[in-house]
């Protein structure tokens, strides 16, 4: 019988707390984890004996919680040149009046190059592994997600009238297909998918042939649904029925199709949600930024519905930190439902990593620390004031770390957070660009 050939170890994380995630929710201290090629080799309690090569970097973790990275199932990336812009308006108003108008006049491939640079910066230096994102010029958002080793989902976005790269949306079929056919198996890090913006944007035969596009390529679709009392008005107005019955009569719900935000719906749609295995990405900061309502994350919950979470864009955010995002979502539940039960901590954690990789359809991949995934891993610094004292670590990290304490960040075995600095962005350059187009912005507008 031939004995296995031992896998090389590229890096190893030597001490500290492992967090794991996995379903049997084991937290590992004085942990040892081997890296090789991109993957976890192993996850163990104490350091072996065994002398190491010289070629093996060792990333010492003591002080530190190790963490998957997290999962991201929802933002805007190149938006962080409209952070700040038209804050505090109702979202028809904000969105019809200010951002449609300011994307028609300044959105280019510069424009989502240099946002989605920037952000990116901030998403891996606050922890974020992997981000789900919906946005128009998706090639130049791709581009850039790769140069930075970032894992990302990036969808190409549909809307009825021209948007940025799509003059004539006559062409969105095509288009959607020439973009599924560009990226997809182009890169382990990389996958392609296709978003509608919202059914008051999108007509029933384009959220129909958008969908039929991405069934026919095996992708994911995604839209924004039920976000506001305003959007609910409003299908019923034009449709008699509510968002999500709505895309039920049109036939685009099923296990490859993610609903992002679903802030109004009733029993009946949930039952329904549930039933046809749909996922949703929850965007508490951002409902709760723009006044959109609370989502009826309990109910949910207890039909079983996957549910990741998302920032949504940083111009209704404003920040695309996870950590905040994980806070809220329990402290906003247990406010609105006056009961402490409806979420822990270890279940918020887990919506942050394995449950958003659910969504995406990458739970095989990535979401928890174990052997044989990759190695998208996160340390997060414990030598804080706030972090000092040792007690249930999914509780200090809920409620006490912030995205500012991760240290250092592995994407696919590579460092790309190495003791607070970026290795593959070069933040400064990142920051100039936006800011260049921010005041460009603010002359023009
Ligand atoms: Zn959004």
């Amino acid at each position: 019988m031939r004995c296995p050939v031992e896998k090389r170890i590229d890096i190893l994380i030597r001490g500290g707390t492992a967090v794991t995630l996995s379903e049997r929710g084991n937290i590992i201290e004085d942990a040892e984890i081997g890296i090789g090629n991109g993957e976890i080799l192993f996850i163990r309690r104490g350091s072996s004996k065994d002398p190491l090569p010289e070629s093996v970097e060792i990333i010492d973790g003591s002080g530190r919680y190790i963490l998957p990275g997290l999962v991201n199932t929802h933002c805007h990336m190149p938006m962080v040149c409209f952070r700040g812009l038209a804050d505090d308006l109702p979202l028809d108003e904000w969105l019809s009046g200010h951002i449609f108008p300011a994307e028609a006049r300044f959105v280019d491939p510069a424009f989502c190059a240099a946002g989605a640079r920037l952000a990116i910066a901030e998403l891996i230096l606050s922890g974020t592994t992997t981000v789900c994102d919906s946005y128009f010029i998706p090639g130049a958002v791709a581009s850039v997600a790769l140069d930075a080793g970032m894992r990302a989902v990036i969808c190409a976005g549909f809307a009825d009238f021209s948007v940025p790269g799509i003059p004539d949306p006559a062409k969105n079929e095509n288009i959607a297909e020439n973009f599924i056919d560009r990226w997809k198996g182009s890169s382990q890090l990389l996958t392609p998918a296709l978003f509608c913006h919202a059914p008051y944007t999108c007509s029933p035969k384009t959220m129909s042939k958008i969908k039929a596009v991405a069934g026919r390529r095996g992708v994911l679709f995604l839209t924004h649904l039920a976000e506001t009392r305003w959007e609910v008005d409003e299908i019923n107005r034009r449709y008699g029925t509510t968002p999500l019955r709505h895309l039920d009569r049109l036939g685009v719900l099923d296990g490859a199709t993610i609903l992002v935000h679903c802030t109004w719906l009733d029993d009946k749609e949930l039952d329904i949600l549930a039933e046809r295995r749909c996922a949703v990405s929850h965007n508490p900061e951002s409902n709760m930024k723009l006044a959109a309502g609370v989502a009826p994350l309990p109910a949910m919950r207890s039909r079983g519905i996957v549910i990741g979470l998302g920032t949504d864009g940083a111009a209704s955010n404003n920040d695309l930190d996870l950590f905040c995002e994980m806070r809220t979502a329990v402290g906003i539940h247990r406010h609105a439902s006056r009961n402490r039960d409806v979420m822990d901590a270890r279940s918020a954690l887990r919506m942050a990593t394995i449950e958003g990789a659910r969504v995406l359809g990458l739970e095989d991949k990535i979401g928890s620390l174990e052997e044989g995934k990759r190695a998208d891993i996160i340390l997060v610094d414990r030598e804080k004031p706030r972090m000092a004292i040792a007690g249930d670590p999914c509780e200090l990290l809920l409620w006490s770390a912030s995205g500012a304490d991760v240290s250092t960040v592995l994407i696919d075995g590579k460092i790309v957070v190495r003791e607070r600095k970026l290795t593959t962005i070069d933040a400064q350059r990142a920051m100039e660009e936006v800011r260049n187009i921010a005041e460009a912005i603010g002359e023009r507008n």
